[in-house]
């Protein structure tokens, strides 16, 4: 086996430090893109019309109940107003008991 030199130890080093590091630095940059893309006061003035909730937070619940929004059995909450789906014991949106 060949020895190998200081400048090819400190080089060998150096390639593994950035296959460590480098995704994560990667992944940082990627999030702080979608950080940036994010557009809040497209949000706010949506919110203002009325076109998205409070929260745009949309889970697989808010897509079915989306989905089943006429459906017969859906009942809406008496307290928020939020729909829910049928067959449901408490609701989505605030908690309480249906
Ligand atoms: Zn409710």
């Amino acid at each position: 086996m060949a020895e190998l030199s200081t400048a090819e130890i400190a080089f060998r080093l150096f390639v593994a430090g950035v296959a460590m590091v480098g995704p994560t630095l990667l992944f940082l940059g990627f999030w702080r893109f979608l950080m940036w893309l994010r557009d809040d006061r497209l949000i706010d003035v949506m919110v203002a019309r009325g076109v998205l909730d409070e929260q745009p937070a949309p889970s697989a619940a808010d897509v079915l109940a989306t989905a089943t929004a006429s459906h017969p059995g859906a009942r809406r909450c008496p307290f928020c107003e939020k729909q829910n789906l049928p067959g449901v014991r408490q609701c989505r949106g605030c908690g309480e008991r249906l």
